[in-house]
């Protein structure tokens, strides 16, 4: 896989070079709420900028139906990541439209642009690979190279991360390799030796800064932490690392599934009623420890009504919201031993104050475990943050939570392959 040096050892001065970044923010209104990852991508920008390099960024942000839609634009981006660079970035407002066209022509050696979100353009997730490959032929006309830094977006087979990469010559970037390096890391941790994929074989070596555990630290115990909404997204995932992993801590939305599974009630809190036989079966594993006891509220509100009920006595009308004290002081105990650690998810709606209680305890608890530990996922990684935990106490916050998980589960990631190509 050729990366980012290789590019900046043939030169780029003067050259136009296409970043596929993952901007994708959340956003309340048209307010930033958490920036990491347009920060995560400035290192590739300032190397290519001090390079000479003509430099056009593209993203994705949130999941517009393939047309504009004011909502999803990228504007208030481009102004942050003006702000960060210390530099204006020039905004297009299309993908590959006129303002697209007039502003790449206009970009000088050393300049910065954005062009609009690409699913604006239904051929940037479309299922069809000639409308993909169409859109990604347009694209391929602003630059003479692409470079990947948009490890968020590495698992989806779309126009801008798959059939661009293979219509110019591609580089893997700074966020990309660092991504792939301590996943691999944690993926050759996690499995017995001679398991590792190709993918994976290149990336686990050991990696200095970015894994400053010492790398004879014991592995074992492994655990997993996962919670989040996305419950039949994740059913999978569990599945694949079960036979892995010594223990799998599971909160969040997705826990309730699980306690349903199990004969109890759940009251009104998120359900996805047609995996109870699947849920069923991971639960024969012995791994899957489930919350003890659970925060309850009338609604979903900063001033609910709340309690803390037993997680078997969820009160009918009720929304399960949290896990309880009882829960994080289990799942603390658990991860007091573990030597590797992966989490995903936040253990409840940590966005409202009566609920943030179980992710900030789970994620204290893994800032002290002695070993290497990992943060996946776009809401655990803002969590981290929106809770003003200290960020250097984890081993590595990962920009991608659908990618970094896909990865473990051992999957092909299409941008990787194509990368690879
Ligand atoms: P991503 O896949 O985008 O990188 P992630 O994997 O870190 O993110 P998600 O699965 O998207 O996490 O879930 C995060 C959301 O889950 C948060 O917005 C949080 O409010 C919500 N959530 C957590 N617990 C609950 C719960 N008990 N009920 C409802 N929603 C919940």
């Amino acid at each position: 896989m050729k990366t980012l040096d290789d590019l900046l050892r043939e030169g780029v001065t003067g050259r136009r070079v296409l970043v596929r970044a993952d901007l994708n923010v959340p956003l309340d209104g048209s307010t930033i709420t958490d920036d990491g990852r347009i920060r995560a991508v400035l290192p590739t920008l300032a190397r290519l900028r001090d390079g000479g390099a003509r430099v056009v960024v593209m993203s994705h942000l949130g999941r517009p139906k393939g047309a504009p839609d004011p909502k999803y634009s990228l504007a208030p981006v481009a102004a942050r990541l003006g702000e960060l660079l210390g530099a204006e970035v020039a905004f297009a407002t299309d993908t590959v439209g006129d303002s697209a066209k007039s502003t790449v022509d206009g970009l000088r050696p050393g300049q910065v642009a954005l062009l609009e979100n690409l699913r604006f353009n239904p051929g940037e997730t479309s299922k069809g690979d000639a409308e993909r490959a169409d859109f990604a032929t347009r694209l391929a006309a602003f630059g003479e190279a692409y470079v990947d830094d948009a490890f968020g977006a590495v698992h989806r087979k779309h126009a801008s991360v798959y059939e661009l990469a293979r219509l110019l010559p591609h580089y893997a970037g700074g966020l990309v390799l660092r991504e792939l390096e301590v996943l691999g890391r944690l993926a050759s941790a996690a499995q017995p030796v001679g398991a590792a994929t190709s993918q994976r074989s290149s990336a686990a070596q050991p990696v200095g800064a970015a894994t400053s555990q010492r790398s004879s630290d014991p592995a074992r115990p492994y655990v997993v932490v996962l919670g989040g909404s996305k419950v039949s997204d994740k059913l999978a995932v569990i599945q694949a690392l079960l036979p892995t992993v010594d223990a799998l801590l599971v909160g969040g939305g997705m826990c309730f599934t699980f306690l349903k599974a199990q004969g109890h009630g759940v009251g009104d809190s998120l359900l996805e009623a047609d995996q109870l036989d699947n849920c069923r079966g991971l639960l024969g594993s012995g791994k899957i420890a489930l919350p003890t006891d659970i925060v309850v509220a009338d609604r979903v509100a900063e001033d609910a009504d709340v309690r803390t009920v037993p997680a078997t006595a969820i009160p009918d009308g009720w929304k399960g919201l949290d896990i309880g004290p009882a829960t994080v002081s289990a799942f603390a105990d658990v991860l007091s031993t573990a030597r590797t650690v992966f989490w995903n998810g936040p253990m409840g709606v940590f966005e409202l104050a009566p609920f943030a209680a179980g992710t900030r305890g789970v994620a204290e608890a893994i800032t002290k475990v002695d070993g290497f530990t990992v943060v996946g996922g776009g809401d655990s990684a803002a969590a981290v943050r929106q809770l003003g935990l200290d960020e250097s106490a984890f081993g590595h916050i990962s920009t991608g939570g659908g990618a970094s998980l896909e990865y473990l589960e051992g999957k092909k990631l299409p941008g990787i392959e194509a990368l690879e190509g």
